[in-house]
């Protein structure tokens, strides 16, 4: 069983449609695929009706943009009811956040004499509702100012790079309540990655467990040997999931083919169970596991 729990798709910023990441995994020899766009349910029902016609299963989840102590922490949310009140508002918000920063950052790089618009960046965002970063830097691969996002970023997206515009994301501990009263279950996306919490630590993570946190992404590119030990060490002492993924972005981020991280199917087996005892507390009407 290989079971990759945490991709991207045209829905957000990855480069597959979402139909095209379901055939991608079958190729690639997975049996379980979760996709998990930024801040938006918007692939699901493509991504379901591609998997109906495989025997992949898929699990339906997103990564939402939050934050917790003014660090970014990428919260994955699998199973959830995208119509629960409190994580629609939070996601609505995000959303907003993440267009009202396209002018920002078309404005910044201006600014630096790079001559880019607003439509640019709407093209590469293809009617996405996630606009990021990575489709102010494919526009600027297009405009041919830049060979590949990496150099994008590495030039004027990144942290502390001239064309970097912060934007909303969502209160960590409310969206934690909000993912459980809708239903699903919470893990948090490369915990110790870069740009991330600052390493959380046991205690933080015990507090955040306590607020509905289900489980810790371990395996993950981000995450050297060393990182992994320690922190599938706190999540035995805890007693909670680990999950391991690609993050795969399509063309979009390299090193981050399907499967390259894979979660163990016991792993899957709490994660599943967790999110029905939270679906049937919730009352929510949460989405299936295609080929369960
Ligand atoms: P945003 O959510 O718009 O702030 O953009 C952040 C996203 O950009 C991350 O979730 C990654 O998918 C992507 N990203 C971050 N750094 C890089 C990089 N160096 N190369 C390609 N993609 C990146
Ligand atoms: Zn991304
Ligand atoms: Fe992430
Ligand atoms: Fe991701």
């Amino acid at each position: 069983m290989r079971i990759d729990l945490h991709t991207h798709s045209r829905a957000s910023d990855g480069t597959d449609a979402p139909a095209a990441l379901v055939r991608a995994a079958v190729d690639a020899g997975l049996d379980v695929l979760a996709i998990t766009d930024h801040d938006t349910s918007d692939g699901w029902a493509e991504a379901a009706q591609a998997a109906a016609e495989t025997g992949l299963t898929l699990v339906p989840g997103m990564e939402v943009s939050t934050r917790h102590r003014g660090r970014s922490v990428h919260l994955l949310a699998f199973l959830v009811d995208p119509t629960y009140p409190p994580l629609a508002a939070e996601l609505e918000q995000v959303l907003r956040g993440r267009a009202s920063r396209v002018p920002a950052m078309v404005s910044r790089l201006n600014g630096l004499g790079i001559d880019i618009t607003e439509d640019d960046v709407r093209r590469a965002a293809d009617g996405t509702a996630a606009s990021g970063r990575p489709h102010v830097a494919d526009a600027l691969v297009t405009l041919g100012v830049v060979p590949d996002r990496t150099t994008a970023f590495d030039r004027y997206l990144g942290w502390g790079r001239p064309a970097h515009v912060d934007r909303y994301a969502a209160p960590l501990e409310e969206t934690l309540r909000a993912v459980a009263g809708a239903g699903g279950a919470s893990v948090i996306a490369h915990p110790w990655g870069r740009g991330g919490l600052g390493r959380p630590d046991e205690a933080t993570l015990a507090e955040l467990q306590a607020l509905g946190l289900t489980g810790i992404e371990v395996d993950h590119q981000d995450h050297d040997a060393d990182a992994r030990d320690r922190l599938r060490s706190i999540a035995q002492n805890l007693g909670l999931v680990v999950t391991g993924a690609s993050d795969y972005h399509g063309d979009g981020k390299v090193d981050h083919d399907l499967g390259c991280n894979t979660t163990h199917p016991d792993e899957l087996a709490r994660l599943l169970e967790v999110a029905d005892r939270t679906a049937a507390a919730s009352g929510r009407v949460t989405p299936e596991v295609v080929n369960r």
